[in-house]
């Protein structure tokens, strides 16, 4: 395990101020495809996506983690969504289970795969059998546009029998108890629910989330964004995202690639990790994405009257460099942005 002092922002700040946490959580996304295309998707995923993590970088990506975080270490598998790769996952899972690397802590779903009982079973049992603390299903008015209501019921039930409520969460159970029939709504009545949905369990707008999902939300002027800077965001973060190409996301910023875990290992991407000393990641540091703004500007960036928050504007920017070929390759990956 690794100390504060380890890593590079850490050695030169004060004692009393706010290190950069040790990562201690990785979610490793096995792919960005995913039969749904929700409306508030993070990671912009959708049935034509591509790639696949190979076991060897999940497995790497998992020691590494390990290394870094000792018995803190919490793996979550998640996509996209894992289980369209099935076979992919076992096999990872079989192997993880043969290098005794430990629990995982959430296999996440949409559950468009739980069709008939036999094979919900044999996948259940084959999870709670190789190491998976929690399976999660995900399940709002977002995700039952494209997923069917039968399918998610059945899992859950079954999940409930076989894994038990400690091992099983449905997010959100409120929505599964009072289904509601997206498939067969009019635009303007998903629309009502979507808001419905976020003044109760409201999302990041990063993603898809930050284009048509965040016109509804937006009420800030830029001037307004001017004091919010992402200095505690990248300094407490407690975990990264890892896509199929092994890029590594910090915290919540999709899109923002900090290192590449097919080039460093986990912890050597921790252990460089100095925002202060990084141009791109400097500037968001310091000011905030309002400190990307007059570069975008000058570069042909049209300026939004009205933003949701900082990160719907640093969705808006990182969308816009990357369509310019600006800023790659901490912008990226492709998969991500198109
Ligand atoms: S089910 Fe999950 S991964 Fe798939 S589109 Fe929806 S939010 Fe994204
Ligand atoms: S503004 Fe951008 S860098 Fe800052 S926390 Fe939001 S997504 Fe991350």
């Amino acid at each position: 395990m690794y100390n504060l002092k380890d890593n590079n922002y850490n050695v030169n700040v004060r004692q009393d101020e706010p290190k950069l946490k040790l990562w201690t959580s990785a979610g490793l996304m096995l792919t960005y495809n995913c039969p749904a295309a929700c409306k508030f998707c993070y990671y912009n995923c959708n049935p034509q996506k591509k790639g696949l993590m190979n076991i060897e970088t999940a497995i790497s990506a998992w020691q590494s983690l390990k290394d870094l975080a000792g018995d803190s270490a919490k793996i979550h598998l998640t996509g996209g969504e894992p289980f369209v790769y099935w076979e992919h996952l076992q096999e990872l899972l079989k192997k993880a289970n043969k290098m005794q690397l430990g629990k995982i802590d959430v296999v996440e779903t949409n559950a468009y795969w739980a069709q008939g009982q036999t094979q919900i079973r044999e996948r259940l049992n084959f999870l709670a059998e190789h190491n998976v603390k929690r399976l999660k299903i995900s399940y709002d008015p977002f995700h039952a546009e494209f997923i069917d209501y039968e399918k998610v019921k059945r899992l859950a039930d079954i999940a409930m029998e076989i894994l038990g409520p400690d091992r099983c969460q449905v997010r959100w159970q409120e929505y599964l108890d009072n289904p509601i029939d997206m498939q067969n709504l009019s635009e303007k009545e998903k629309q009502a629910q979507y808001i419905a949905t976020l003044k109760k369990y409201p999302c990041r707008f990063t993603g898809r989330a930050g284009s048509d999902l965040a016109q509804q939300f937006a009420d800030k002027r830029p001037e307004q964004l001017e004091d919010q800077n992402c200095k505690k965001n990248f300094l407490s973060a407690k975990g990264v995202h890892i896509d199929p190409f092994g890029n590594v996301f910090s915290g919540v910023c999709s899109g923002i690639i900090v290192g590449n875990i097919n080039q460093k290992s986990l912890a050597q991407i921790w252990q460089d990790f100095n925002p202060t000393k990084m141009d791109f990641f400097c500037v968001l540091f310091n000011s905030g994405p309002v400190g990307l703004l007059q570069k975008a500007v000058k570069s042909g960036y049209r300026k939004r009257r009205l933003y949701v928050d900082k990160c719907h504007m640093c969705t808006d920017l990182t969308q816009f460099f990357f369509d310019n070929g600006l800023l790659r390759p901490i912008i990226g990956p492709v998969q991500y942005y198109t």
